[in-house]
């Protein structure tokens, strides 16, 4: 993947504290609206390096509002021109695109509805052929990595450069308390397997509500995370979409105040030392892990071949419960999550099953 690493390109340009953050309301609803954010911003003194706002709105439900369209697209650049600032909005079909390139917006990006269809992603990819804007990918709702690389891969396949990606968080059954799951481990592996790809995190969409967003946004920063991407409002209350979840310019001034910006590793002499001890013994303690689960595996195929011999079925229910439940409270006895232990052991079972069934 070719991913262009200019210092001086629109992501990387007078960042705050290394980090790019990209603000504005949910959905542009007006000149006044759009206008009144931005310069709300740039008095307030926020760092922010690129003014968003939404022109066309993929909603869940018919008759929610669908966004302005393609006339707000001059408020939009208005509004960024006011504040000296660099203007993106989300694109999902090639004509979007089209009156974007012809209105001079900066940005663009590809909403999580979009980029989990491959035909969508590449009808933008053929209309980008040739224009060296950023894009920025945000996850498909459905949580596959590979879908979200994919995207990534058309984007850049028709010679876009400028790219980074956004994590928006995902769609799946149970979101607990936010509005769509963190799963942290997927952006985490992106990053491992496309280190020069810029990675930024949009709290707003993955919370839902305001009150989370300043945990989120810290936990996106201490994984190393490159850039928030931040909903915020003149006033929320009256937000035509997402009022629940969007900001004031102060309320997000105070966001970006409150966080706290970690370097990736320091120089400091103790904290090597101890670092470098205390890893000896993690790395001991993995390989110990790893024998005993090896141990664990021969004992699993033992079990296997008298069920096989005896024709009884690899899958034990009551066994299975039994183990899920009697981990589960040995693991809170030393202080593990219940659903650290579950997930474990739904893995190592898989693995067991997987043997037994291979004998
Ligand atoms: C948005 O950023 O306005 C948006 C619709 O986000 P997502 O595609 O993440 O739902
Ligand atoms: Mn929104």
């Amino acid at each position: 993947m070719n991913i262009q690493n200019l210092d001086d390109g629109i992501l990387k340009r007078n960042l705050y504290n290394n980090h790019l953050f990209i603000a504005g309301p949910c959905s542009v609803e007006s000149p006044e609206q759009v206008m009144s954010t931005a310069l709300e911003l740039q008095e307030l003194n926020v760092p922010f390096q690129v003014l968003r706002g939404g022109i066309w709105k993929p909603r869940t439900r018919p008759n929610a509002f669908e966004g302005i369209g393609g006339k707000g697209l001059a408020w939009l650049k208005k509004a960024g021109e006011a504040v000296n600032k660099p203007v993106g909005t989300e694109v999902a079909t090639p004509m979007h695109v089209e009156l974007c390139l012809s209105h001079g917006i900066d940005v663009l990006w590809i909403g999580a509805r979009t980029s989990a269809n491959p035909f969508a992603v590449q009808a933008i990819a053929d209309a980008l052929k040739g224009v060296d804007i950023p894009v920025l990918v945000k996850n498909p709702v459905s949580p596959d990595l590979s879908l979200w690389i994919g995207a990534i891969e058309r984007i850049n396949n028709a010679g876009v450069t400028q790219l980074a990606a956004i994590h928006r968080g995902f769609s799946t059954l149970d979101s607990g308390q936010y509005r769509n799951q963190t799963i942290w481990s997927i952006p985490v592996e992106l990053k491992r397997r496309l280190p020069d790809l810029p990675l930024i995190c949009d709290p707003s969409h993955i919370c839902g509500n305001k009150t989370l967003l300043k945990a989120v946004s810290q936990e996106a920063l201490d994984l190393l995370f490159d850039g928030l991407m931040v909903e915020v409002h003149n006033d929320p209350e009256v937000a035509l979409s997402d009022k629940q979840q969007q900001l004031t310019p102060l309320a997000f001034k105070e966001l970006v105040d409150s966080l706290n910006f970690k370097t990736e590793t320091t120089q400091d002499a103790s904290f090597l030392k101890h670092l470098t001890l205390l890893r000896e013994d993690i790395d001991s303690i993995d390989n110990d892990i790893i024998n005993l689960l090896a141990k664990r595996m021969e004992k699993v195929k033992k079990i296997g071949h008298y069920k096989q011999k005896s024709n009884v079925a690899v899958f034990q229910p009551d066994r299975w419960n039994e183990i899920l439940k009697s981990r589960m409270e040995l693991g809170r006895d030393k202080n593990l999550s219940s659903s650290f232990i579950e997930k474990l052991y739904q893995l190592v079972h898989e693995e067991s099953f997987n043997q037994q069934e291979k004998i």
